[in-house]
């Protein structure tokens, strides 16, 4: 059993108030890799270039992380995305987007990433996104997640990719952007409508909720002492959350709202560790015993009892 991830694959430069890197491993396909590879098989499809060496093959190959589906490109280079982050890290500008070899990416599957139980279409275009999902249609669990630009101007074939899979994990400002809706339950709620059973909306340091069509689940982000960079942090909340119920499944459990909540935590605390370094510095040293300590921690900084009585007037 395995999970395959399709997306990008990128080095990144950031500047945050705290500094930055003017060239670190980056791309959805691999901060959603290293979070899910606590969990389960991970097989990772996306291009590289001729830059991409190494190195960087062995950040992914040291979480266990399968990468023969990696294209490589010929005299290609690879996907380059640059930003930089507010004071409050909350939002961020792209200075850059050098799509490279994501331009003419075609994504090829082999009969082994084919083959996974559950699968993450990660931000790419939704034609794509479409094309992957039918290319594996032995899959138990699908998730997938898009970005303003393919709102934007790929709308129709978004709706498209939204119907064939089971969740759908976004942030709330594209919530809004693709149902014109504020309220985070009622935005999910439209999207739940095309198809998918649960809607995972990221609401950044705010945390993050889970929605169903008859319930809803919030959770706050981790609160860390320190955050160096957030970039990756929505994928590796997608890698921790998905890889999780990749783990249920292959207990034999079925998806149940009480796996998802729990997957939630998972998300939440891989998350948290992504955003205490910069790009994919601490997750590639993450032990699995940190994460565990981190969901319990988590748990306990988030339970109460609402059974005990006050004396209310
Ligand atoms: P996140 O912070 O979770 O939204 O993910 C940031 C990652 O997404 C970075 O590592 C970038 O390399 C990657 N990224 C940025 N822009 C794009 C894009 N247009 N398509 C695919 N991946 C992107």
């Amino acid at each position: 059993m395995s999970v395959t991830v399709v997306g990008s694959i990128a080095f990144d430069a950031v500047r945050t108030p705290h500094g930055g890197r003017e060239r670190m491993l980056g791309g959805a396909a691999v901060h959603f890799s290293l979070a899910a590879s606590f969990f389960d098989e991970v097989r990772v499809v996306g291009p590289v270039g001729d830059d991409f060496g190494a190195d960087e093959y062995a950040v992914l190959h040291g979480r266990a992380v399968n990468t023969d589906d990696i294209e490589h490109v010929e005299g290609g280079k690879t996907f380059f995305w640059s930003g930089v982050y507010g004071h409050n890290m909350n939002s961020r500008d792209t200075l850059e987007t050098d799509l490279n070899v994501f331009e003419t990416f075609d994504p090829k599957l082999s009969e082994d990433s084919k083959a996974c139980e559950v699968l993450f279409l990660a931000n790419i275009l939704p034609e794509l996104q479409l094309g992957v999902r039918k290319q594996c249609d032995q899959a138990t669990f699908v998730a997938l997640d898009s970005m303003d630009l393919w709102i934007n101007i790929a709308r129709e074939k978004l709706v498209q990719a939204i119907e064939t899979v089971d969740c759908v994990i976004l942030n709330d400002s594209e919530v809004e952007l693709f149902t014109g809706e504020r309220e985070v339950v009622q935005g999910a709620r439209k999207i739940i409508e095309l198809g998918p059973s649960a809607m995972v909306v990221k609401l950044g340091k705010y945390g993050a909720a889970l929605v169903t069509a008859d319930s809803s689940f919030w959770i706050p982000a981790f609160p860390v002492a320190f955050v160096a960079d957030p970039t990756g942090a929505g994928d590796s909340f997608a890698g921790g959350f998905v890889g999780a119920i990749a783990t249920a499944l292959q207990a034999g459990e079925d998806v149940t709202a009480e796996t998802m909540r729990l997957a939630m935590a998972y998300g939440t605390a891989l998350a948290s560790f992504n955003v205490e370094e910069f790009g994919t510095e601490r997750v590639a040293r993450l032990t699995a015993e940190e994460v565990v300590e981190r969901v319990k921690e988590l748990q306990r900084i988030t339970s109460f009892d609402a059974e005990k009585k006050l004396a209310l007037t």
